[in-house]
């Protein structure tokens, strides 16, 4: 087999090993008592999508609705999520979504300190098996989480930054949560325009993958993108 052959396979592999692993930590998760949360939830809201994800979301926490269901982003700020999605062509099977917490904390209240030390180390783990090249920030917990950093997402949103967490070199980009722009027109022409630099952000993080998709129809070059389609064919020939 030629090198660039041997290379996919070991990479298709090595992904399918992370993805293995990521179910495999997810019904550990599921069972958590780290915290007294999980006193009140009725499930644990692990994360969902696409665990070869190139894009990744982290919002807050679950809500009434995602605590029932069992998938994050199920409710009114989750539509919005996925209206914002589909405006730059993707939808939420595409990217995986996750959050600070994976319980709810009782009447939607803010996660507390002691709450997210206990929880954070679930989400590093993800990160590290999903190995995204963009994690897009939701608000101020995730993106004060993530960054390290104390800044307020007024401060920092639709600002990419370089970021490293564990092994993964990553870029992280914080946005306004979608929950804070239901309500306020200005939040979301806010977010709206945070969102349409997604697309080249992810363009860009595929470094010279990016020049060979150039002259595909856009739609189909942002699935690709933010699928993490390196191995796959594309005019012919293996990437
Ligand atoms: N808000 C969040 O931050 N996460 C969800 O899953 C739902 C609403």
């Amino acid at each position: 087999m030629r090198s660039a052959g041997r290379a996919t396979m070991t990479a298709m592999s090595d992904a399918a090993e992370r993805r293995a692993e990521l179910e495999r930590r997810a019904a550990e998760w599921r069972g958590c008592q780290k915290c007294a949360l999980a006193a009140g939830r009725t499930q644990v809201v692990v994360g969902a999508g696409n665990p070869d994800a190139g894009l990744m979301f982290v919002g807050e926490a679950p809500g009434f609705h995602e605590d029932r269901q069992g998938i994050p982003f199920v409710g009114q700020a989750g539509k919005l999520l996925e209206s914002l999605l589909g405006e730059i062509g993707l939808s939420r099977d595409r990217v995986y979504i996750a959050n600070v917490l994976k319980c709810r904390p009782p009447g939607n209240r803010d996660p507390q300190p002691d709450e997210i030390d206990a929880c954070e180390e679930h989400l590093f783990a993800q990160v590290e098996l999903i190995q995204p090249r963009v994690i897009c920030t939701l608000g101020n917990f995730a993106t004060k989480l993530l960054s390290g950093q104390p800044y307020g997402i007024t401060r920092v949103h639709g600002k990419p930054q370089p970021h490293r967490i564990g092994s993964v070199e990553l870029v992280l980009y914080p946005i306004f949560h979608p929950a804070a722009a239901l309500y306020t027109p200005s939040m979301l022409d806010t977010l709206r325009a945070d969102f349409a630099q997604l697309p080249e952000l992810l363009a860009a993080q595929r470094g010279h993958c990016s020049s060979d998709i150039a002259g595909m129809p856009g739609e189909q070059r942002l699935d690709q993108v933010a699928s993490g389609w390196c191995q796959l064919h594309m005019h012919g020939a293996t990437i």
